[in-house]
């Protein structure tokens, strides 16, 4: 893979070709290729590489089956091979239509030239399916019945490629004995046919790919195969030595916020044995955010009060971490003022010691602290922090960037913070600026390494949760603005902190 295009850049997902790359790649490969070759000092391309980081996007899940490429004409090296493929002019086509064109491609391979990975898309017959009713399995198969120009069976079919734990297999509508068998009257249906032998019809609350894909993605069992071949746990009680909190996913868990702050203030922070200047500084607005937005009023408030008003009335320009982690274990015995001095992670757990726990509390502390500045705009006032359009947003960019332990994951958020947060300017934005950065770092990580095959990463909230936060326009995805929002403040608002496990 080349040194990045000029439209495009490595950070995108899909591959950036050149001369040297193009034919070992493409050449014998077990995946198909979807090239287009572009040229960087064509206006139109410039308009239209949107457009093909959106399709990249919207089939980033088919990778083993399909690749997407560009190659930039315009660049020297590359003249020949774009002379020699005959490109002579750079058209452009909408996301969805690429999409089908793509499926059209994989479906007319033969048995004989399909490329290895890509799954056999054509339609099952009745006399397939109807012997797998009340069959045993150690996998679900779900069975997508749909008019036979219908592209819906077929995405969903590459959605799940890289799911483990459900088949996906598609009929057309003119298998008259398996809808009657089914009693299938809508189309298009999903029907599932589960491990035990029995076999339901399944509720999906959109008739539509990324409906049906989110709804087996979130059965039980069905997991992303790892990127590596480490096994996937399956057993929560045995990989992990924490007793298992049962939790409930709709909840956000005041145990997990307590035990982030313990942490970051006795751990992360306890790191560095003094603290002056900018690191003084950043320390200081963080204390003031929690203390003036932190809900609820307790224990860890008045805690965080008193350390805002002493490090406000602290003429020093240098202080010792130690006389902070006196005041956090409250030496001075101020009545009221507590903070949990252990980890106890409820919605953070992870199934396997390493995964989750802290990165994921300060995720949830700042979309809880998000949603209050949403709610109680003044509550900076008269802080200094009041003047800037996205105060939770700075200070957290500013502490991820100074004490963050994982400085790869400051780097690209401060990246991210540094070009996008230009476009936020009031309390609603920021709530929403901060729900698409975590989602946009789902996306990166999925399939990762650091992924709790418990708590895959994917984009949030899924449709099972919020069906109201998605919408299909022009058949491609498209999250509803309203519907998120009024989600993320129910979920990360006051109301929805459980204390349950709490200190
Ligand atoms: P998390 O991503 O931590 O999410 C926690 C919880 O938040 C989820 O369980 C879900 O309930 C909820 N949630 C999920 N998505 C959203 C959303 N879009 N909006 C609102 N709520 C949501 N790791 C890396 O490997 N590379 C990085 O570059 C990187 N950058 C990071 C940047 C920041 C600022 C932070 C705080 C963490 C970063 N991490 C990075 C860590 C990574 O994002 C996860 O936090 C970690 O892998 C634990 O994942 P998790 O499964 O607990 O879910």
């Amino acid at each position: 893979v080349a040194a990045a295009g000029r439209l495009y850049t490595e950070e995108d997902p899909l591959v950036i070709l050149s001369s040297s790359s193009l034919k070992p790649a493409v050449t014998n490969s077990s995946s198909a290729w979807i090239v287009q070759f572009y040229s960087s000092w064509c206006g139109h391309c410039i308009q239209y590489s949107g457009t093909w980081k959106s399709l990249a996007q919207d089939v980033r899940d088919w990778r083993p089956a399909v690749g997407v490429a560009v190659l930039d004409c315009a660049q020297e090296e590359n003249y020949d091979v774009c002379k020699e493929f005959n490109i002579k002019f750079y058209p452009t086509f909408k996301v969805s239509s690429v999409r089908q064109l793509l499926i059209d491609v994989l479906q007319n391979h033969t048995e004989l030239d399909r490329p290895e990975r890509c799954p056999p898309l054509r339609p099952h017959r009745s006399a397939e399916l109807l012997p797998l009713l009340g069959q045993r399995s150690d996998h679900f198969t779900a069975v997508i019945v749909e008019e036979p120009e219908s592209y819906v069976g077929r995405e969903v079919i590459l959605d799940l490629l890289q799911f483990s734990g459900v088949e996906v297999k598609r009929a057309v509508s003119s298998e008259l004995p398996l809808l009657d068998a089914l009693n299938i009257t809508v189309l298009p249906s999903i029907y599932l046919l589960q491990p035990n032998g029995t076999h339901t019809h399944l509720h999906s609350e959109k008739p539509q790919r990324f409906f049906f894909s989110s709804l087996l993605r979130s059965l039980p069992g069905v997991a992303r195969q790892s990127s590596s071949s480490v096994p996937v746990p399956v057993d929560v009680q045995q990989q992990s030595s924490e007793p298992w909190r049962e939790f409930d996913r709709s909840l956000v868990y005041l145990a997990d916020l307590e035990s982030g702050l313990h942490y970051l203030l006795r751990v992360e922070l306890a790191s560095h044995s003094t603290l002056e200047g900018a690191e003084l500084q950043v320390f200081k607005d963080f204390v003031t955010l929690v203390a003036k937005l932190y809900p609820g009023g307790g224990s860890v408030v008045k805690l965080m009060e008193t350390l805002s008003d002493w490090l406000l009335t602290l003429p020093l320009p240098k202080i010792p971490y130690q006389a902070v982690l006196d005041l956090v274990d409250n030496k001075m015995r101020i009545s009221g003022a507590y903070l949990g001095a252990e980890l106890r992670w409820v919605g953070c757990q992870s199934s396997r010691a390493g995964l989750r726990g802290y990165p994921c509390s300060l995720w949830t502390l700042f979309h809880v602290l998000t949603v209050q500045h949403d709610a109680r705009p003044d509550a900076l006032d008269n802080t200094g922090l009041e003047a800037d359009s996205a105060p939770v947003l700075q200070v957290m960019r500013r502490y991820i960037r100074t004490f963050f332990g994982c400085q790869e994951c400051g780097r690209h958020f401060e990246a991210a913070a540094a070009s996008g947060l230009k476009s936020v300017h009031n309390p609603e934005e920021q709530l929403l600026w901060l729900w698409q950065q975590h989602n946009a770092v789902n996306t990166r990580l999925a399939g990762s390494l650091s992924e709790d095959p418990l708590f895959p990463k994917a984009p949030w909230p899924s449709a099972s949760v919020c069906p109201s936060c998605h919408e299909e326009r022009n058949g491609v995805h498209v999250w509803n603005r309203d519907g998120v929002l009024l989600f993320l403040r129910r979920h990360y608002g006051a109301a929805n902190l459980s204390p349950r496990y709490a200190a």
